[in-house]
């Protein structure tokens, strides 16, 4: 990882370091951070000619080599000061909360609209919604591209920015060509790698976000972090990593909850962490519970579906949405937590 002594190197300097890579087989990919970009070396970066030609060159500060399976999320990156903003919000300056319906039913989009407003008044700062879903049986409805302009009249109509799971190359240029500003990667697909590929592609010029989902199948935290690194070296590191319940365990909850890593991922990398306390404990009358629970481990952000009338909604909806005034109550905890673990 190469790091200028000014905040961006010029075309001909980047020019020159990537002619001087080439000669070593490596390539240089532009990380654009919110302060400052770094250059990572991409390829087989330990070669002590390559790098000594590199420090020699005046508008470099110096060669970040630390040993790390995931050098751009570590926390010992220099991409550690780097902060993700959703909508104005800088997260980690405030508990960052993402509410709304699992899917959006396109034959009943006042549900949604609803929700929307409802949500924005509990105190959320940014709106859920899904339009494409991955279900448990394939039989289930999964998703109409018409809920995709339910979601982006939601958004205009509370000015909340958006966030809608993606699931395959197609989803990823509608969702940004529509304004979408956070892709969700779902836990059925955080090890798609192909699918992680194409979203870092999409976005690597671009201010999206994309939270990224545990996958139940994932073992050590490692994979996570990585998962996220690999969207990230396409030149964008705006990934949020979001804990959701691994597999289950316990006869009761849906999934095993797993809010409980946050504080392993806190000292392992610098992406802020939002857990979704929904699909982990997976019925509403524990995910208040859940939702403090997260915000205690030190979690960043909270996303938790929500529904103005979850027995009229669809997906996950009746089980696991919070109605407003619940989704409220929970919001105001979560922040008091959140100001006491502050201290
Ligand atoms: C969802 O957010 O509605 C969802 C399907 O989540 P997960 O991928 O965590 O199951
Ligand atoms: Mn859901």
């Amino acid at each position: 990882m190469i790091l200028p002594k000014s905040t961006r190197l010029t075309s001909d300097q980047l020019a020159e370091i990537t002619a001087i890579v080439a000669e070593f087989g490596c390539k240089i990919q532009p990380i654009v951070g919110a302060m400052r970009s770094i250059y990572a070396i991409v390829g087989d970066e330990r070669d002590e000619l390559m790098i000594n030609r590199l420090e020699g060159l005046d508008y470099v500060d110096r060669i970040d080599r630390i040993q790390s399976p995931f050098k751009l999320m570590d926390k010992r990156s220099d991409l550690a000061s780097h902060r993700i903003k959703i909508g104005g919000v800088t997260l980690g300056e405030e508990l960052f909360i993402i509410a709304g319906a699992c899917t959006i039913d396109p034959k009943n989009p006042n549900y949604f609209y609803e929700t929307a407003a409802a949500v924005k008044e509990a105190g959320a700062h940014a709106l859920r919604g899904g339009v494409w879903k991955p279900r448990t049986n394939p039989y289930s409805f999964q998703g109409d591209v018409k809920s995709l302009d339910i979601l982006m009249e939601a958004s205009r109509r509370t000015g909340l920015p958006v966030d809608t799971e993606v699931m395959e190359e197609a989803h990823i240029k509608l969702a940004l060509d529509a304004g979408v500003s956070t892709l969700q990667v779902g836990a059925r697909n955080a090890l798609n790698y192909s699918l992680l590929r194409a979203i870092g592609k999409a976005i690597g010029e671009r201010d999206t976000v994309v939270l990224l989902k545990r996958s139940i199948h994932m073992g050590p935290l490692n994979e996570f972090i990585s998962a996220a690194e690999y969207i990230a070296a396409f030149g964008n590191p705006n990934v949020i990593l979001c804990p959701r319940g691994t597999t289950p365990t316990l006869d009761g909850f849906r999934n095993h909850p797993d809010e409980s890593i946050t504080p392993l991922l806190k000292e392992k990398t610098w992406a802020p962490v939002v857990v979704d306390p929904s699909h982990s404990v997976g019925k509403a009358s524990y995910v208040p519970s859940a939702a403090l629970a997260a915000v205690a481990y030190g979690a960043d952000g909270l996303c938790i579906e929500a529904h103005v009338e979850p027995a009229k909604g669809i997906g996950d909806d009746p089980k696991q949405a919070l109605t407003p005034e619940v989704l409220k109550k929970t919001i105001t905890q979560a922040r008091q937590l959140w100001a006491i673990r502050r201290g």
